[in-house]
């Protein structure tokens, strides 16, 4: 890790080219490498030398990429994935079998949620739901004996609300497990989770990292904090040897700092391949150099547009943890104390009807499944992201149906005021 501020590192992280060398990460669009003889190879397959032999498995754009990511967030290591959905899936996979059980955070993406309540049951891995206010006890109360994550969101899509990192991270860590946050929303400028006790960080680049809507894509970060041979038998993947990896033990090779990657990228990368492409690994890096100028703009449009709907009578609430009177202010002051993200969230007087007559009515913003883009955009999630709920699940997850999700981009913030002041009149 280095010791540079974060906007050097979203600058200049990751990739250090030497003398003659290409100023810009170059973009390895090969599938495979070339090498001499069979035992230079060999020595690649036995992780017993560091190199390429083919790109589902690792590639050195991603890898500078990555390795960009991971000094960001303050990590040891860092694996790309083709989205966000695969880096979610791998982060709790790696570590978590059939026969296992996750704690997580109600308040979550809709599709983490589809993922660990209805795909991962299916793979037989139970989860147990708890609201993020919940009491420690409460917290303490959902873990079992074959529990081995607690995962949640710095602050939720698209429920809005912030997590109690040290809580969870207290919680977790008492019943020996590491904690996982999905970090997307704040990004590495505005939340360093594992300054917290997190640990293993997670991002679906697609959104602010990416921030133009040019690439889906996804990252998970270690801390190399977390000590997986002091609970070598809740984590016999990572603390006994891989017979399908030349009987390698992740935990004893490659320590605390390298063990959960190199298995992710050895086991599930080999097996599954949610691989990102270079091309768009390169994109990413565009998107990563800009992050901290454009995450302070998105904020700066978030809160101008918040003050702007809570003094609206046409509005019935607004979530906007940045704004000084929202319930979660002082959370997000602790975690978050220069900004949050750009994403708004409020319920238009008129319920569900209402929210979709504004939203016909808005012409520079536009109706999107979409959020964190320099284009601000719109959505319904009870009409969209967040359909397969029931009412009750909807307001479990923080997602009443009247919520419109407003996602501030990279505009003049007076334009957007004066878009959705013309079409809250025709509410
Ligand atoms: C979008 C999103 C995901 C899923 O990412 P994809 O890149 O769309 O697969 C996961 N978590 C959060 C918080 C998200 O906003």
């Amino acid at each position: 890790m280095s010791d540079y501020q974060i906007e050097t590192k979203c600058v200049q992280s990751g990739y250090r080219p030497g003398n003659g060398e290409p100023r810009q990460i170059p973009i390895y669009q090969s599938t495979t490498f070339k090498y001499d003889t069979s035992e230079d190879m060999g020595r690649l397959f036995d992780l017993e030398a560091s190199g390429y032999f083919y790109s589902r498995l690792q590639n050195p754009t991603c890898d500078y990429v990555a390795a960009k990511i991971a000094d960001m967030e303050g990590g040891t290591a860092a694996m790309l994935t083709s989205s966000g959905q695969a880096a979610s899936f791998f982060s709790v996979f790696n570590i978590c079998e059939a026969g296992g059980h996750i704690v997580s955070s109600s308040t979550i993406y809709g599709g983490t949620y589809n993922l660990f309540a209805v795909t991962m049951k299916k793979m037989g891995i139970d989860v147990t739901f708890v609201d993020p206010g919940c009491t420690e006890d409460e917290l303490n109360a959902a873990f079992r004996d074959n529990t081995k994550a607690v995962f949640g969101e710095t602050i939720a899509n698209p429920a809005l609300r912030v997590l109690d990192i040290e809580k969870f991270a207290k919680a977790a860590h008492a019943h020996g497990v590491p904690l996982i946050i999905d970090n997307t929303f704040p990004t590495p400028v505005n939340c360093r989770p594992i300054e917290w006790g997190a640990d293993i960080v997670t991002h679906s680049t697609t959104k602010y990292m990416d921030g133009h809507g040019a690439a889906v894509g996804g990252v998970i970060v270690d801390s190399g904090k977390f000590d997986w041979l002091a609970h070598a038998d809740k984590f016999p993947g990572l603390c006994t040897p891989d017979e399908s990896y030349h009987g390698i033990t992740y935990a004893k090779k490659f320590g605390r700092e390298g063990a959960y990657i190199y298995k992710a990228t050895a086991q599930l990368m080999r097996d599954l391949g949610c691989t990102p492409s270079p091309n768009s690994a390169f994109l990413l890096n565009l998107g990563l150099e800009s992050l901290h100028v454009r995450m302070k703009r998105h904020c700066e449009n978030a809160l101008d547009v918040a003050l702007y709907l809570a003094a609206s009578d046409k509005i019935g609430w607004v979530n906007y943890a940045g704004l000084p009177t929202d319930p979660q202010y002082a959370l997000a002051k602790k975690y978050m104390p220069n900004g949050t993200c750009g994403v708004v969230s409020f319920g238009v007087k008129g319920g569900r009807k209402a929210a979709e007559t504004f939203m016909k009515r808005l012409k520079l913003i536009a109706i999107e499944t979409h959020v964190a883009d320099a284009r601000s955009c719109c959505l319904h999630p009870a009409n969209s992201t967040h359909r397969q709920m029931n009412e009750e699940e909807l307001i479990a997850a923080g997602v009443p149906s009247d919520l419109v999700r407003l996602s501030c981009g990279l505009e003049n913030s007076a334009d957007l005021i004066a878009d959705i002041d013309k079409a809250l009149k025709a509410v």
